[in-house]
């Protein structure tokens, strides 16, 4: 490509970003990265009454987690209102537009047709042009609308290409009509297709949380959700469906995107995000889990010891597919467990004593000899099990319960060895505690 690709995203500050827009944000860069061009960050500020104030920052820690850097210095359109102005005036002192209610409308071609080829598909779109109705440039507040922004800050910032989502096709007229009328060469254009929910609706906020720090805050690590979102649209040329960065970047471009829509599928997501957990080494998931905690908290929880974290990594790594599943399932290993007589009753039968059980239990536990190794403590609580009519999934159960509180753990004695044997009796003297006053 002969020329420099300088390609922008251009958020307006109306919201926490979704999916979508990271989505376009995506393709945007890797597009600029694969060209070894310029991805440019335009936030579009100029309708105040839809304006967030939170959406600057969510935009920025958006892009920022999802490792997204941005090339040169943002540009924020209501910094630049002159410049809009100055160029509507220009329109109107060519009669290319006029002024109409203190606001001023571009004047549209009223014959023949505007077209390009898009991009996405390499199709031919092309619009009639008395469908193209005047439209408003400038507001009487002095904002210009949009279109007018848009197409003067594409041409200043000298934007090659212009990616954005199909809702805006419609628009693209305008703008082309708007170039012609300055007198500007005309980018191309790329619209990717929308984002459907499973149900073939288009994806939105009553679909759940779609906001991309929601995902974040849910446990998503970064590379799995960019992962998932690239795919949403795109299929590699190699056909891999685990790609890094670096190999989205290599593969990337804007003439392999799909022109049907796609399907976001949060399952598909959550399968990734567990593939992605496997994957990573247990040194730089430890690191993923505790800044996890510590932002979800922000900075309050107590976590756990390294030590104790190197051990439990392991375990836990196989089981969860979100950051945030770590919590439910080591939880008891620092703080005390909640017992609930029902739980108790999912594993031992409402008509087997299960008092007496847990105090024979716990006697057998208090005379076994320390330190517990795990072929006696299996071959000892098997025993246990036959000589009290309970299966050995009972048995271990039982005490997964007594020590936790919960049906669900990293595997058995590795979680009694981190709680250490002290500890593992003393929660037991307290789950028998617990069972002796609720069926008192
Ligand atoms: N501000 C528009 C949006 O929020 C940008 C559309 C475009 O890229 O031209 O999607």
């Amino acid at each position: 490509m002969a020329e420099e690709v300088r390609v922008r995203y251009a958020p307006s500050p109306t919201g926490n970003p979704h999916v979508g827009n990271m989505r376009t944000a995506l393709f945007t860069y890797l597009f600029a990265k694969h060209n070894r061009g310029k991805f440019l960050l335009r936030i579009e500020d100029t309708d105040k009454k839809r304006e967030v104030e939170e959406s600057y920052s969510a935009i920025y820690d958006s892009l920022k987690w999802l490792g997204l850097s941005w090339d040169e210095k943002v540009i924020l359109q209501s910094e630049r209102l002159d410049i809009y102005k100055e160029h509507a005036l220009q329109l109107l002192n060519s009669d290319k537009a006029y002024q109409q209610e203190e606001a001023i409308f571009f004047k549209t071609k009223k014959e023949g047709s505007t077209s390009w080829i898009d991009l996405v598909g390499n199709k031919s779109i092309k619009f009639e042009n008395r469908q193209v109705e005047d439209f408003v440039i400038l507001k009487s507040d002095e904002y210009p609308t949009y279109h007018l922004a848009s197409v003067v800050d594409d041409h200043l910032m000298n934007i090659s290409h212009v990616t954005r989502g199909e809702d805006w096709i419609s628009s693209t007229p305008k703008h082309i009509m708007l170039y012609e009328s300055f007198g500007w060469d005309i980018p191309q254009f790329a619209h990717s297709p929308n984002i459907l929910a499973t149900d073939r609706s288009k994806l939105s906020k009553r679909h759940g949380s779609i906001g991309v720090l929601d995902y974040k805050r849910d446990g998503f690590l970064p590379e799995a959700l960019i992962n998932f979102l690239v795919l949403l649209g795109w299929t590699p040329p190699s056909g891999k469906e685990i790609l890094t960065l670096s190999e989205m970047i290599e593969e990337f471009d804007l003439k392999d995107l799909n022109t049907a829509p796609a399907i976001f599928d949060v399952r598909k997501l959550e399968w990734m995000n567990g593939e992605y957990i496997r994957k990573t080494q247990n040194s730089k998931l430890k690191t993923q889990i505790l800044e996890y905690l510590k932002d979800i908290s922000q900075g309050k929880l107590e976590h756990p010891a390294d030590e104790e974290l190197d051990k439990v990594i392991p375990l836990v790594k196989e089981r969860i597919k979100k950051l945030s599943d770590f919590i439910p399932l080591t939880d008891f290993l620092w703080e005390k467990p909640e017992y609930e007589q029902e739980v108790f009753e999912k594993v031992v039968k409402k008509r087997l004593d299960i008092v007496k059980l847990l105090k024979e239990m716990l006697e057998v536990m208090e005379k076994m000899e320390k330190p517990w190794k795990a072929d006696m403590f299996e071959k000892t609580f098997r025993q246990f099990g036959e000589s009290h009519g309970l299966s050995a999934t009972q048995t271990f159960q039982l005490i997964r319960v007594a020590i936790s509180g919960q049906l669900v753990s990293p595997p058995l004695f590795e979680s009694v060895k981190i709680l250490g044997e002290e500890e593992t009796l003393k929660r037991a003297n307290e789950a028998l505690a617990y069972l002796e006053k609720s069926s008192s």
